[in-house]
């Protein structure tokens, strides 16, 4: 959404459309559950069964931890209900007899990946997510509140959906169709400039909380994947984008925040925000606030690289520029000690395989593990996922089976062997 260009969402969406659209997810997730609904259960879907967990024996691959960088050679990663119970060589573990097995002789096995930024506004689009490694992910926004419902899809039923941090809709200037995400929204509509006094600020994120959301997503500059917009011209201030953290703190929660320019980097930075998007033109003076306020980046790599691709002349000549910056500011970062983030900013219905955002960050100069890092144990940090991002005792059940050496070639984390979400192969 922040960097390619999004297409419209349907006008004919309302709430009561996206109340369909929820229970038609939850008709994808009841087929797949046990039959022990009753008429009484269906009119309370959370009562329709035990969310779906797996038992699985993952057995003969090397395992990589990125938490401690340890390589273990013929290692097996047992996981019951959904959780690894046991990880190590062998030797040590052992195999239990009584679960299903995958054999990863040959292979690597590593814990799922998170992609830190993600707009997923279809069930494809969460499916494909997981296929293609996010099996954790914080969403950068939807304009129908439909991260709030992956979210429980993937509580539901894990093989559908990466498990979400969800940030509901874009705290913009001006919010389009999004007026009809929620009807207390709706008197948004009649502002002339839009939203930007504090009390139309603070609404759009009252909203966000009253609804659920886990993150609060906003900007600082325009877009990147519009030609007729100047991703340097700044549409919030300071005093604006506090207005935002502040509202998102009384609800206890954080902000992730679009921004290009160094100006419009720093006042986000020192307004409070928990992670900085995209930053291209992010400068020293900001990345020591950063530091200092252990505020993450993520710079979606991925996204500004696909510019660079794109057939519109002014997109692929903004991306050429960006892409050179953004890896400079990236190295800049990881040498100054700024926590970073993998995000692979997937919106429009193409999801880009997170595995691609940890290959940027290499070539941006980090060295393999601690790009690998981005995406499994800094990630999770950011996104307070305490169990994600290793194959350790009381961990997630969420693996990556790849068919070589990551530390060696990271091309092998975009195209997984194979998938494993709780336990359940994908
Ligand atoms: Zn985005």
């Amino acid at each position: 959404m922040c960097v390619d260009p999004t297409p419209p969402p349907a006008a004919s969406l309302t709430r009561r459309g996206v109340l369909a659209g929820a229970a038609a997810l939850a008709g994808t997730t009841t087929a797949l559950l046990a039959t022990t609904a009753t008429p009484a259960a269906a009119a309370a879907p959370r009562r329709l069964g035990t969310p779906l967990t797996g038992d699985l024996v993952i057995e003969g691959g090397t395992l990589l931890d990125p938490g401690t960088g340890d390589v273990t050679p013929d290692a097996v990663v047992v996981i019951r209900d959904g959780l690894v119970r046991a990880a190590g060589p062998r030797s040590r573990i052992g195999v239990p007899q009584d679960a299903p097995r995958l054999d990863a002789h040959g292979r690597w096995v590593l814990p799922g990946l998170v992609d830190a930024h993600i707009h997923l506004n279809t069930a494809a689009e969460a499916r494909d997510a997981v296929r293609k490694g996010a099996t954790s992910a914080r969403s950068g926004s939807t304009n129908f509140y439909q991260d709030i419902a992956v979210r429980e899809l993937a509580r539901q039923a894990p093989v559908l959906a990466p498990r979400l941090k969800a940030a509901g809709v874009f705290v913009t200037p001006d919010l389009g169709d999004t007026v009809l995400a929620d009807p207390d929204l709706t008197e948004l509509a009649r502002l002339k400039d839009g939203v930007r006094s504090a009390e139309a600020l603070r609404r759009v994120v009252e909203v966000n909380l009253a609804r659920g959301a886990d993150w609060v997503k906003t900007r600082v500059n325009e877009r990147a994947g519009l030609p007729e917009q100047d991703p340097l011209a700044q549409v919030y201030s300071h005093e604006q984008l506090s207005e935002v953290v502040a509202a998102a703190r009384r609800g206890g929660r954080g902000v992730l925040c679009h921004s290009y320019s160094e100006k419009g980097c720093h006042d986000a930075v020192t307004a409070g925000i928990r992670s900085l998007e995209h930053g291209v033109y992010v400068g020293e003076r900001t990345l020591h606030e950063m530091r200092r306020r252990n505020t993450y980046f993520t710079p979606t790599l991925a996204a500004i690289a696909g510019l660079a691709e794109s057939s519109n002349p002014v997109l692929a000549e903004r991306g050429r520029t960006y892409l050179p910056l953004l890896k400079r500011a990236v190295l800049a970062a990881h040498e100054r000690g700024v926590p970073l983030a993998a995000g692979t900013d997937s919106s429009g219905g193409t999801v880009k395989p997170i595995g691609r955002e940890v290959e940027l960050m290499h070539a941006a100069g980090l060295p393999a593990l601690d790009a690998i890092r981005t995406a499994t144990t800094g990630a999770a940090r950011l996104l307070g996922l305490t169990t994600v991002g290793r194959l350790a005792r009381g961990y997630a059940g969420d693996v990556l089976v790849v068919a070589g050496d990551p530390l060696a070639d990271l091309t092998v984390l975009s195209k997984p062997v194979s998938v494993v979400r709780s336990g359940l192969p994908v």
